[in-house]
């Protein structure tokens, strides 16, 4: 339902809690963020965003020094609203974290066919055949990047998405795609900003860029490169909102 990312020089956890806030008004019944601090912590529960920030707040230490992360409002299409369907979805060596917004089509088939090939599910939302289909990807090759091995992910997926990945294999990127589902990235100084609308985004910068249906793009600390999913360079053109 809503999703926010955030690379840059700040501590990532509480920026990306206040930015989930500024989603609420959208409905949700779950959140989750991830963080890239060396490792890869996560956290996420059934209920507000509120609660998820107590929760953050009573143990910030696992999450600390983390500059980059991604954040998940999730509103339930496949699965109860839960902890364990709750996103960030986790590869099961967990160095791989992903948010998704939308529906994918396919995903009993996908998930019959990871199952087959050992993958175990921990969840009952169709997204987490994303992160598993990235995960086998990235087996058969690990010397590709995060970028190349979530564009071949995917070639498999029907359906809509507006999604974000990061992993410590890869550090210092997040990965975003749209296809059906808005995302637009936020220009700060030396920081960007990822968001299903702009509302998480205005209070840090009014300078943006809208992902357009069947774009990706590789956000870093240095700046932003926006390909189609087939790989194909596209010129993007910045948007300044005026409040
Ligand atoms: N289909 C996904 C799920 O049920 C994502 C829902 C959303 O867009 O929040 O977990």
């Amino acid at each position: 339902c809503g999703i926010v990312g955030y690379i840059g020089m700040r501590e990532a956890a509480p920026i990306l809690l206040a930015g989930l806030q500024r989603l609420e008004y959208r409905g949700y019944d779950s959140a989750g963020i991830a963080l890239q601090n060396g490792g890869l912590p996560f956290m996420k529960q059934k209920g507000s965003v509120g609660a998820l920030q107590a929760a953050y707040e009573e143990s910030p230490a696992k999450m600390a020094g983390a500059t980059l992360g991604i954040g998940h409002t999730r509103w339930a299409t496949h699965g109860d609203p839960s902890d364990r369907n709750a996103h960030p979805h986790m590869n099961t060596d967990e160095d791989i974290a992903l948010i998704h917004n939308g529906i994918v089509e396919n995903y009993s088939l996908l998930r019959k066919e990871l199952i087959s090939e050992g993958y175990v599910f921990r969840s009952d939302t169709d997204s987490e055949v994303l992160v598993h289909l990235v995960d086998r990807i990235w087996k058969t090759d690990p010397s590709l990047g995060l970028e190349s091995v979530v564009r071949a992910a995917l070639r498999h997926v029907e359906g809509a998405y507006g999604l974000c990945v990061i992993s410590p294999r890869d550090p210092d990127k997040i990965i975003v795609a749209r296809k059906g589902s808005p995302l637009v990235i936020g220009i700060g100084e030396g920081e960007y900003f990822i968001a299903s609308d702009a509302a998480p985004i205005v209070e840090h910068t009014n300078k943006v860029v809208y992902l357009s249906d069947g774009e990706m793009a590789v956000v870093t600390r240095e700046g932003y490169q926006v390909k189609t999913i087939e790989n194909i360079e596209t010129e993007k053109v910045v948007t300044e909102l005026d409040f």
